[in-house]
């Protein structure tokens, strides 16, 4: 399959977390690792940028405006003037801080954890509840990494990208609750690790492999159906945008690369964008 061009030399230390935000037709993404949000306008190639103050791991849009993010210390609103803690986790684990995140089709904010030092289990996944109470919803994981659910709302696809696959639990609708992981894909281990995630609107899984260089297509059962490949190695996720939900946007991190590395690959860190044949679907709305 044709790769993805290059629509933003960003140079983002840890660029994740993209998000179409369809009522100003703009994609939203973070740079985890300078604390920043951005904002890119595909019509112009503007890309606006907001320090929050803290390591942001994602966000999502909230119902009438502003977004909800997951920030180093907990869950956070964000306007365009400030942002305000409103639920904090693990404030005392010196080290974790919040990763990838999303909201369910009911409206709940979904993040985890992750230690910097990598330290294998000491992270959480986090369900922020509309009336901003949090539940901790699996212990013990590694680095919390991407998160969608299915056409039906009754399956949640789930990477702890420490574990090298994807996993999937049934999902309760009505009161956010887990059960019956399975391993869905399994990545061997020279292919890269799995990070970020975005299903489409035909119920395929699409994810990012950090370390690969590209974007993954599996079907819901789990077969590999297509391959995005981009010029960058450190490929963190991706979402659907554009006027048809058709353009993936995937980002990409600079962080740690060589000066050897960063000779080869100098769009590293850049925002991407494939055009593809299948269209995604718009993001959920947190409702708290
Ligand atoms: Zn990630």
């Amino acid at each position: 399959m044709r790769g993805a061009e290059l629509v933003l030399d960003a140079r983002a230390a840890r660029g994740e977390g993209p998000l179409w935000d369809a009522r100003d037709q703009r994609l939203i993404w973070v740079d985890i690792d300078t604390s920043t949000v951005h904002r890119y306008d595909p019509l112009t190639g503007c890309d606006q940028w907001q320090d929050v103050g803290q390591p942001v791991g994602a966000v999502a849009l909230r119902a009438d405006a502003g977004l909800v993010a997951a920030v180093r210390d907990g869950f956070a609103f964000i306007k365009p003037s400030h942002m305000t803690l409103v639920a904090p986790v693990e404030i005392e684990e010196m080290g974790n801080r919040m990763n990838d995140g999303k909201v369910d089709p009911a409206g709940r904010f979904w993040a985890g954890t992750m230690a910097s030092d990598l330290k294998p289990g000491a992270g959480t996944l986090y369900r922020l509840d509309r009336n901003l109470r949090v539940h901790a919803m699996l212990r013990g994981v590694s680095i919390s990494n991407g998160l969608d659910w299915s056409l039906d709302g009754r399956t949640m696809y789930y990477i702890d990208s420490a574990t090298g696959g994807l996993d999937a639990f049934d999902y309760e609708p009505e009161d956010g609750a887990l059960s019956r992981r399975r391993r869905i894909v399994e990545i061997h281990e020279r292919d890269g690790v799995p990070d970020g995630m975005a299903l489409d609107a035909e119920g395929f899984i699409w994810f990012a492999l950090w370390g690969g260089g590209c974007v993954r297509r599996y079907t819901p059962s789990g077969s590999l159906a297509a391959v995005v490949e981009l010029p960058v190695s450190q490929v963190t996720s991706c979402a659907f945008g554009g006027p048809e939900l058709t353009d993936l946007y995937v980002t990409s991190a600079r962080a740690g690369l060589s000066a050897e590395q960063l000779a080869r690959e100098p769009a590293a860190g850049g925002l991407f964008r494939f055009k593809g044949q299948v269209a995604g679907r718009a993001p959920n709305r947190f409702l708290g």
